[in-house]
């Protein structure tokens, strides 16, 4: 395992701000009004089958994904915060470097392997 360097870095920043606009443009189509199927839209259709619970559960689905999106744009501001800090790739928890490995596969990891084990399994 070894420490990330400045290239790795700039080529993760880069994935993450294309990453981060595409997700900002996500979430305002699924926030407009407009755009985003409304409650009574749904239900209007589905009462007609005689089944409030799925009209229930589209609308559910629908929050449930903007609450990710929100989550996964602030994971993504506070990893390019680290690099702008130069503070990315360390432990949050321990100060040691994040494996260049784990942030390929995870860019805003802001905890290594072992603290993120631990972290997750704290009730
Ligand atoms: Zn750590």
């Amino acid at each position: 395992m070894s420490a990330i360097n400045k290239q790795h870095i700039a080529t993760l920043k880069l994935a993450m701000e294309a990453e981060l606009a595409r997700l900002l443009n996500e979430t305002k189509d699924e926030m407009n009004p407009t755009l985003r199927t409304s409650f009574a839209d749904v239900s209007g259709e589905v009462t007609t089958h005689g089944d409030e619970s799925i009209a229930e559960s589209v609308v559910d689905l629908d929050n449930a994904m903007i609450g990710i999106h929100l989550q996964k744009v602030n994971d993504l501001y506070a990893a390019l915060d680290r690099i702008q800090a130069g503070v990315y790739g360390i432990c949050g928890d321990c100060g040691e470097s994040v494996s260049v490995e784990r942030l390929t596969a995870y860019p805003t990891a802001k905890r290594c392997i072992n603290c993120q084990t631990l972290h997750e399994k704290k009730p």
